[in-house]
């Protein structure tokens, strides 16, 4: 897994250096983390490299792997990056390293072909690139030590390598004991990152977990793969040559899958983006009138934001963005849908609500963006939205008319004082008063059933 965009987007208001470096824009438990880590590794090559006994056959198969990385990196560039926490198939690599070569190559395999990545692949901020490259050196050093450790019978062969431990390779017990460290492998390097992409947004912000049932597919692929690249490497390097064709196709398509889901969301908030909501959107609306059942849509817009930036600058505002995303996301169905319509405008989609239930999550949605705890220099800050609700039936039958009305609603909200939900006045189905939820239960704004 690496970082290549958003997660570690800066906090605070950019200027002068800050600006020209963007290193300087992250918080400082990130730059205190990401220096740790590399004064680790720094400090573990030192230690380790007069340990270990430089083999000439070492440094062949250390050079083929190396080779074998470039190709793979050479066939996938012009596919582009996705941005983000993305995962890739380079365990192919790293994991031969980890159970062939003493501990002191899995910290150097980083350096080569992170720099090809950065070189010919798309670049990416070169402080991203380090703690990615750090991160997978010293995940990899931990995994060849424990390899080591556990066929030489000590920590200090685990730390120089135990010359004939890629014999094991050979039985069913190596095979299993090199899945297991090179699982551990992931895991660590799967943490390093998120606790780095934690740090980065704030604690505020709960994060999109970092094994969802697609990445623990890939994550097993690739430690199938990586060890068996290592098992045939150990046969023979010659092999190589035929197991980079299947890695490059493998990664070829995971990235193309990545690209295709990065297409239909919305960078900063991970939500669908405005076209693919609408189109999914249009899809449910037809669904729901040729079944005769109800849905609604609302527009989900944040009071004041141009405020907010203004005053805390945009990439506070970005983190605002980001928090009011989560907080509508983990409030919804699993049935719902909810995009990034533009700006600070999100819309949802609820299928089979009617106008109460439509404006109760409405209400929902609003008190619990009302109750967010996001803070600049320990000092909160409110957030409130406003909210235009539109239901099949009642104010539109299709999803550009059901827009049109949410949009008019939230004007009302707007006109009316701001956070607040509203329907569309003058509308069928809403003149008279709406039988809504009991009055302790959802406070309800004195102008919002309509004119
Ligand atoms: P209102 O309550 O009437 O909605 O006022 P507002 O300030 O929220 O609305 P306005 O349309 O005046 O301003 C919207 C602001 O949203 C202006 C724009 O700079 C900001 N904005 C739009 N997209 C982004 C974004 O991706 N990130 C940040 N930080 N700001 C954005
Ligand atoms: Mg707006
Ligand atoms: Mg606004």
């Amino acid at each position: 897994m690496s970082i290549s965009e958003k997660p570690m987007a800066a906090r605070g208001n950019p200027s002068g250096e800050r600006g020209r470096w963007p290193i300087l824009q992250q918080p400082r438990g990130l730059l205190v983390y990401m220096g740790f880590l590399l004064f680790a590794v720094l400090f573990l090559f030192g230690a380790t490299i007069a340990l270990t006994d430089v083999l000439l056959t070492d440094l062949a198969t250390f050079v083929a792997l190396v080779m074998s990385a470039s190709v793979c990196v050479e066939a996938i560039r012009r596919l582009g990056m996705p941005a983000g926490l993305t995962r890739d198939l380079l365990g192919a690599w790293w994991f031969p390293v980890v159970v062939l070569l003493p501990p002191l190559y899995s910290l150097l395999m980083p350096l080569p072909v992170y720099l090809m990545l950065q070189l010919r692949a798309r670049p990416a901020m070169a402080h991203r690139r380090v703690f990615n490259a750090v991160s997978v050196a010293l995940s990899g050093f931990l995994a060849s030590v424990a390899w080591h450790a556990y066929w030489g019978g000590g920590l200090l062969e685990g730390f120089r390598g135990t010359q004939d431990a890629h014999e094991n390779l050979a039985s069913g017990a190596g095979v299993v004991v090199a899945l297991l460290c090179c699982a551990g492998f992931t895991v660590l390097n799967t943490l390093i990152v998120a606790v780095a992409a934690r740090i980065s947004s704030g604690p505020g912000h709960s994060l999109r977990p970092m094994w969802d049932r697609e990445a623990f597919i890939v994550d097993a692929v690739e430690l199938c793969v990586g060890v068996t690249v290592a098992i045939l490497a150990h046969l023979t390097l010659f092999l190589l040559v035929i197991a980079i064709p299947p890695v490059v196709l493998l990664q070829r398509s995971l990235l193309y899958q990545q690209l295709q889901t990065a297409a239909r969301t919305d960078p900063k908030t991970g939500l669908l983006n405005a076209p693919t909501w609408e189109q999914e959107a249009a899809i449910e609306i037809a669904r729901a009138r040729s079944s005769r059942s109800r849905a609604a849509v609302l527009i989900v817009d944040i009071d004041h934001f141009k405020r907010v930036n203004d005053n805390h600058g945009h990439l506070f505002g970005d983190q605002v963005l980001l928090g009011v995303a989560t907080t509508i996301a983990q409030q919804l169905r699993q049935s719902d849908l909810l995009g990034r319509f533009g700006g600070e405008e999100f819309v949802v989609l609820l299928p089979g609500s009617d106008t109460t239930e439509a404006w109760q999550a409405a209400e929902r949605l609003r008190s619990q963006v009302g109750r967010m705890e996001i803070s600049v220099n320990d000092v909160p800050v409110s957030i409130t939205i406003s909210i235009g609700v539109a239901v099949i039936g009642d104010h539109g039958n299709d999803l550009v008319e059901l827009l049109t009305a949410a949009d008019l609603a939230l004007y009302r909200a707007k006109e009316t004082g701001r956070d607040r939900v509203c329907l569309p006045a003058g509308r069928p189905g809403v003149s008279g008063r709406i039988p809504g939820p009991r009055e302790e239960e959802i406070p309800e704004p004195p102008d919002a059933l309509g004119a």
